[in-house]
C-alpha cells in the first residue's frame, strides 16, 4: 500500500460500458478523474488495469478519517541524526508522473482539500511548503479519487468546487451476465455457481433501503465463490461471507439466510 506498483501482467477487468475509454481520454488531457460506486464493484481493479494498460505505476491510499494533507505530502524525519524529507504518496507521484488513487476521499481530513484543488485544475501544482517547493505535475501524472454516492452522509459529500474538478466516472455492480462471467473467472466456480451468487446479490440488492445500508458486492461473491470452490458447502459459504458481512441485525440475519436458502 502507498507504493508505486506497475502490474507485470495484465490484471482481469471486465468492462461494462465505455469507462476504459473515458479514462483514457481524461488522461490524455491531464484531467483528474472521479470514480463514483458502490464499494466492491471494481473500481481498484479498473484502476490496477488502467495502470498496466497505460504503462504508469499506481499509488493507491485509502483514506481514513485521520488522513491529513501532510500525509499525503510528506514529512521531515529523523535519521541517524539528520533530517531528511521523505516524500509522501501525492508528492511522488506528482513528481515521478504516476496515477494516484485516493479511495474513499472524503474520508480524509478537510486540509487535503487544499492539496487536491491546485492540482485538479490547470495549474497541476503542488506546493510543499515545509520544504520550500512547488512541484508541478508530470504529463503522465493523474489523481483519481473515489466516493460512494449511495453510503456517503450528505456532511461527507464532496463540495461542488471539489468535484467540478473531476471527469466524473460513474459506476455500479456489473449487470448479471458480467458479474456471473467475472466471478467465473475470479473463483474457477462453474456456471451454474455463479449464476446462483449472482441471483442471490440481486436479491440482497433489493434490501437496500429496507435496512441494509448496501446490498452483496462483486467483491463478496467473489469470496462466497473463493470457499465454495475450495470445498465449503455454498449454504455454508454464503453465510460466512455474505450474510454476516451484511449484517448484525437479527431480523434482517432472518431475512438474509431466508433468501440464501432460496438459492442454494
Ligand atoms: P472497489 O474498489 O470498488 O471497492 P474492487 O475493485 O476491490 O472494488 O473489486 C472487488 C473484487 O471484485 C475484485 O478484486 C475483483 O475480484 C472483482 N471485480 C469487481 N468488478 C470487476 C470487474 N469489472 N472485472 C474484474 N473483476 C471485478
Amino acid at each position: 500500500m502507498e507504493e508505486a506498483w506497475l502490474p507485470e501482467k495484465e490484471p482481469f477487468y471486465k468492462p461494462s460500458g465505455d469507462e476504459i475509454e473515458l479514462f483514457e481520454h481524461a488522461w490524455h488531457n491531464c484531467l483528474a478523474v472521479l470514480l463514483k460506486g458502490p464499494t466492491g464493484c471494481g473500481k481498484t481493479r479498473f484502476m490496477e488495469h488502467l495502470a498496466w494498460r497505460l504503462k504508469t505505476p499506481l499509488i493507491t491510499v485509502s483514506c481514513h478519517d485521520d488522513l491529513s494533507a501532510a500525509d499525503l505530502l510528506g514529512r521531515y524525519l529523523l535519521r541517524g541524526g539528520e533530517t531528511v524529507w521523505l516524500d509522501g504518496p501525492l508528492s511522488k507521484a506528482v513528481r515521478h508522473g504516476y496515477l494516484c488513487y485516493l479511495d474513499e476521499v472524503v474520508e480524509a481530513r478537510k486540509d487535503t482539500t487544499v492539496v487536491i484543488h491546485p492540482l485538479c485544475d490547470d495549474r497541476r501544482m503542488l506546493s510543499l511548503e515545509k520544504l520550500g517547493q512547488i512541484v508541478h505535475a508530470k504529463a503522465s501524472f493523474c489523481l483519481i479519487v473515489s466516493c460512494n454516492p449511495g453510503y456517503q452522509s450528505v456532511l461527507k459529500d464532496l463540495k461542488p468546487s471539489t468535484r467540478q474538478r473531476f471527469v466524473a466516472i460513474d459506476f455500479d455492480y456489473p449487470e448479471a451476465k458480467v458479474e456471473q462471467a467475472i466471478i467465473q473467472r475470479e473463483t474457477q466456480v462453474d456456471e451454474k455457481t455463479a449464476g446462483q451468487l449472482v441471483k442471490l446479490a440481486e436479491l440482497t440488492r433489493n434490501l437496500k433501503g429496507q435496512g441494509l445500508d448496501e446490498g452483496a458486492s462483486t467483491r463478496l461473491l467473489v469470496h462466497t465463490g473463493k470457499l465454495i470452490h475450495s470445498g465449503m458447502p455454498p449454504a455454508r459459504a454464503a453465510h460466512a461471507c455474505i450474510t454476516q458481512a451484511l449484517s448484525d441485525d437479527p431480523n434482517l440475519l432472518a431475512t438474509l439466510e431466508e433468501l440464501s436458502d432460496s438459492v442454494f
